[in-house]
């Protein structure tokens, strides 16, 4: 792939991973949840190897790790900040790479550029935040949203399975959480952000390419589906004049997937039945509903048209179904500046025009792009395999991933010294 070597970055970065993976809850899997001891050991690693490349590092107040490099060059843009980051927090029995790979690509990053005499016209800045899988408290994107303006302030008392608050757990871990609305960054002084992720899906593999651009972090909804009918004995009532909501529970799942499609997907994960014994019909079921697409006008036309479906399987089944929305997130689009720019720095490297793929996983660019212009870049992983011991990226993957970054960020530096 022209001439680029992948494989002295990818084994930096292999053994940066590894270290940070050592650091668990748990001997036999890796578990770090955010506000823990774990989570403390790990940020001060990362801290460490900030420091070391040459950063000014300071934890801000929902814990988030910052490590800033002021501009190499004095000029109108040079208070300004180009942010890099991902998360340091993982689900349980979680893989080694969903997180601190778009970390640890920043801190190598930075060495890089410093190492190869490269200046910038802005400042750069490497985060490492603490909250973006929402394995602890029933929240995601804690320390992103920070950082973007973009915290609900109701967030800090929400509790953890052992009842302590997210406010509780901030102090203890000697964050302030008082100051969180003052760490909300300025739009004027952000240039924009950039992450790099593991795919978390199939399709690099699939079309045999290390890296993809992102187009899109999917629009979200989440619904809960009431089916309501009639209980009954399983001896006596006859086929023709029931009403099993389990039965048209059945259906609705059958008729989601036809719904979903392209750029749509659609899951019921979740379904309870009631009164849930062997010799009654079933008079009621609660169904879970996951509704994710490339645009919010997709995902509301997919949703328009599971409700209109529904109500011709009630009515045909004298049922009654309600789908009510519990949770909408909005696309966030990824900026055509930034898509462009990370597109041409993958065609350096690999000679093709790279893939461009919608992220059905939220990441903390869903939180960052309330504040600034966001940029992906997706890394292949085996069998799209994530959340999971399993998960893995080859060295070569992982060198190709840093490298498109540097080259990500020396060409918004070029750009900028032109504007
Ligand atoms: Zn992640």
């Amino acid at each position: 792939m022209n001439g680029f070597d992948p494989t002295p970055l990818g084994e930096r970065t292999e053994a940066m991973i590894e270290s940070l993976a050592s650091i668990s809850a748990e001997p036999d899997r890796l578990v770090r949840l955010y506000l823990t001891p774990e989570h403390k050991q790990a940020a001060d690693l990362v801290a460490e190897w900030m420091r070391r490349v040459g950063l000014a590092v300071r934890m801000d107040a929902a814990a988030t790790i910052h490590g800033l490099l002021p501009a190499g060059k004095d000029g109108p843009r040079s208070s300004r900040r180009l942010l890099v980051g991902s998360h340091i927090d993982t689900v349980i029995d979680a893989g080694k790479y969903d997180g601190p790979l778009g970390v640890i690509a920043g801190i190598i990053a930075v060495e890089e550029l410093r190492a190869r005499g490269i200046r910038l016209p802005f400042g750069l800045e490497i985060l490492a935040f603490g909250d973006e899988e929402g394995a602890r408290y029933p929240k995601t994107l804690i320390g992103s949203s920070t950082v973007a303006g973009a915290l609900e302030p109701t967030t800090l008392e929400l509790t953890d399975a052992r009842g302590e608050t997210v406010r509780n757990a901030l102090l203890r871990f000697g964050c302030d959480p008082a100051a969180i609305p003052a760490e909300a960054y300025k739009r004027a002084d952000v240039v924009g952000y950039l992450e790099v992720h593991i795919e978390q899906g199939p399709l690099l593999e699939r079309w045999d390419e290390p890296l993809g651009s992102v187009t899109a972090i999917a629009a979200q909804s989440r619904h809960r589906v009431r089916i309501t009918g009639e209980a009954g004995h399983a001896g006596t009532v006859p086929m023709a004049f029931r009403h099993d909501a389990l039965a048209a529970a059945a259906e609705f799942i059958a008729m989601v997937e036809e719904v979903a499609g392209d750029n749509l997907v659609m899951t019921v994960g979740e379904i309870s039945v009631s009164p849930g014994a062997v010799n009654v019909i079933p008079g009621s079921a609660v169904l879970s509903l996951d509704v994710r697409a490339s645009s919010d006008e997709v995902r509301a036309l997919a949703v328009e048209s599971v409700r209109g479906r529904s109500r011709q399987i009630g009515a045909r089944r004298g049922v009654v179904i309600g789908v009510e929305t519990v949770h909408e997130k909005p696309v966030a689009r990824c900026a055509p500046r930034l898509r462009g720019t990370i597109g041409a720095a993958i065609a350096g490297l690999t000679g093709r025009k790279p893939p461009e793929l919608m992220s059905g996983a939220g990441h903390d660019g869903l939180a960052m792009a309330h504040l600034t212009d966001i940029g992906m870049i997706f890394v292949r992983c085996r069998a799209g395999i994530s959340h999971n011991p399993l998960e893995h990226v080859t060295v070569a993957d992982l060198g190709y991933a840093v490298e498109a970054l540097i080259r990500t960020i020396v060409e918004i530096a070029r750009e900028e010294d032109h504007a």
